[in-house]
């Protein structure tokens, strides 16, 4: 079984040529950022992520979290792997200084949480949730709540959850029935039962705070008639210490495909007196505030998919590397050769090569797009990169989470038998990765999403400014030379594609909506490869400047330029075939 290892040099090769770090450090409160502190970081993160998250991995799938009498015991070794995590500050990276924040950017943060969930994706799980409900308390709870419970979560004291899903309200969250019944005092006594709750009870720290969706008694129905309510395990006392205990408990927890060591638990609020709630922000404004969480959490499980792709495609190239099998093609000498030579395993390899090294490439910039959205001066600047990374959740979410269920898939089939056998590691990065497509929205929701709320609503202007960028990369490409041409063709019959999309959506949107839909998961494809093809394109433009400029690094920047082209061979070529596909109507 292959350990992970953090793989920094692409990631540095991300910060030096794919996004504009002197620009981040030169918003207003990041002084303190620097090319080396950005280094420095992810160093530490990987150190962290080989050394100490990666050992457990395994041990997460095989022994995973249990349960008895509403008490979660997590895998040995987690508790003691989270006091290291919440102590080494990594809870708290890009939450603000004042609550005991690191304040990074999100650029840097999409690195080191490609790294959590790289090295272990189901522990990664309980800090992703966390920053979710960090990022709504921030932003729409009192003052009272955010004195209380920011620092806390910030540090990694306590974590948070998102109880959103019901037997009967999935992906349809209008169906939500938790009651939420309003006290004398103020706060909300809550009755209901959520189910799939990530993390919803554990053994890592003392307390649990449960966002929740529930309905207050006068409701309106459907989406416009939920609220979002905070639940604790124990109610705070006077002194911000775990109080008394609340009525809420765990019921059970889910035997899974994968993600073992993550408890999914049946969540039970009120099966006596009711659990003590807070109302956030306003009442029936629940899924408005709940989407802040879902926002951030939809771009984390997209990286998600990118983490568990690097791992499958490091296992499939060390094992292609040993295992001999065959002799080379052509060769009639009769000597035995590792796989890795074989024309048809090299293609499986660097094909998750270059996906993963698309992937990691457009998370980054869309994470340097979320910092100049919320940190830009000018709010012309703001609204510009916001729409941008608005445009680009739904594609994030659900092109990257597909394309790690490939990748591992692939890593299964570069191991032949033995990648059936849990043994070599890879049947678990294919299990885990398996999730990531299906929580936090499914990929048909993401798909409805990106055609309906962030194309067709804005009649194709965001989507069109995507489209212009991509181009501008394209004619760049074109100039460059015969070995950038494969990438400039093979992105022109992207770009033609994509805006033959956005035309398709804008004008059939009205008429004909079932048809628009029935092709939004292509559609998002198309989206997604392209993009990936973008970034690779820029990757090559870097690499041939940079090899042009002299580099002490030269065989990496030609590895680059390789990549670049599979990349347009093996995944740009599947855009013609997607887009005929998704115009075809329902
Ligand atoms: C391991 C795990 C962890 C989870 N963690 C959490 C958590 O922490 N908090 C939480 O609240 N929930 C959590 N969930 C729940 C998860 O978010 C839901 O399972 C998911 O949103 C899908 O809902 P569903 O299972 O009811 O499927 P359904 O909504 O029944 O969907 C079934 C199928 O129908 C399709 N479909 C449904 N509606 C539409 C539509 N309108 N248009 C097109 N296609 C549609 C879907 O794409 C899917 O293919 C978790 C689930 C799992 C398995």
């Amino acid at each position: 079984m292959t350990e992970y290892a953090a793989p920094l040099r692409d990631m540095q090769f991300v910060l030096d040529h794919l996004v504009d770090l002197p620009a981040i450090a030169a918003l207003p409160g990041r002084e303190d950022l620097s090319a080396e502190l950005a280094t420095a970081v992810i160093e530490e993160a990987g150190r962290f992520a080989n050394g100490v998250l990666s050992p457990l991995n395994r041990r997460g799938d095989v022994n995973g979290a249990r349960w008895a009498d509403g008490v979660v015991t997590t895998t040995p070794g987690w508790i003691d792997a989270y006091r290291q995590f919440a102590e080494g500050g990594w809870n708290g990276l890009v939450a603000p200084t004042d609550h005991g924040g690191q304040n990074l950017p999100r650029t840097i943060a999409t690195l080191t949480e490609e790294m959590w969930n790289g090295s272990n994706m189901a522990f990664a799980l309980c800090p992703m949730l966390t920053r979710g409900a960090i990022e709504a308390i921030e932003l729409r709870g009192s003052d009272a709540i955010k004195a209380t419970y920011l620092e806390k979560l910030v540090s990694g004291e306590w974590t948070g959850t998102m109880n959103l899903t019901e037997p009967q309200a999935g992906s349809d969250l209008s169906a939500v029935r938790t009651r939420a019944v309003p006290q004398a005092d103020g706060t909300y006594r809550l009755f209901g039962q959520k189910i799939f709750i990530t993390y919803g009870e554990h053994d890592l720290t003392e307390n649990i705070i449960h966002l929740v969706l529930a309905r207050t008694p006068d409701a309106p129905a459907g989406v416009k008639g939920i609220s979002l309510f905070l639940a604790p395990k124990f109610v705070p006392d006077a002194d911000g210490k775990p109080g008394a205990r609340n009525d809420l408990i765990c019921g059970s927890i889910e035997h899974k495909l994968g993600i073992h060591g993550s408890p999914t638990c049946t969540m039970d609020f009120g099966r006596n007196e009711g659990a003590t709630a807070w109302l956030i922000g306003e009442e029936n404004r629940g899924l408005e505030y709940m989407f802040i969480m879902m926002n951030a959490a939809r771009f984390a499980v997209g990286i998600q998919g990118l983490g568990v792709a690097e791992r499958a495609y490091q296992a499939a190239v060390a094992y292609a590397d040993s295992r001999v099998q065959g002799v080379a093609a052509g060769d009639r000498s009769g000597t035995k050769v590792v796989i890795a030579r074989h024309p048809d395993v090299r293609r499986m390899l660097n094909t998750m090569r270059a996906q993963t090294e698309a992937m990691r490439a457009v998370g980054t910039i869309v994470g340097e797009a979320m910092d100049f959205a919320a940190g830009a001066s000018e709010a012309g600047v703001r609204a510009e990169r916001q729409a941008f990374v608005d445009l680009m959740i739904p594609i994030v979410k659900a092109w990257m989470t597909e394309a790690a269920i490939e990748v591992t898939s692939l890593a299964v089939q570069v191991h032949g038998g033995m990648g059936f056998i849990e043994e070599t590691g890879v049947a678990q990065q294919f299990r885990d990765a398996r999730i990531a497509a299906i929580y936090e929205g499914t990929t048909g929701i993401q798909a409805a999403d990106l055609v309906g709320r962030k194309i067709a609503r804005d009649g194709g202007v965001a989507a069109r400014a995507l489209i212009a960028r991509i181009r501008e990369t394209q004619t760049q490409l074109r100039a460059g030379g015969a070995e950038v041409q494969a990438l400039a063709d093979r992105l022109e019959d992207g770009v033609v594609a994509l805006e033959r999309l956005v035309e398709f959506i804008v004008t059939q949107t009205a008429s004909d909506v079932s048809a628009v839909l029935a092709g939004s998961v292509a559609i998002l494809q198309v989206f997604g490869l392209v993009c990936g093809g973008w970034q690779l394109g820029r990757s090559a433009l870097a690499a041939q400047k940079a090899l042009a400029e002299g580099t002490a690094d030269a065989a990496f920047y030609r590895e680059k330029l390789a990549t670049a082209e599979v990349y347009a061979w093996q995944l740009l070529t599947r855009v013609p075939g997607l887009a005929l596909s998704a115009t075809a109507g329902r």
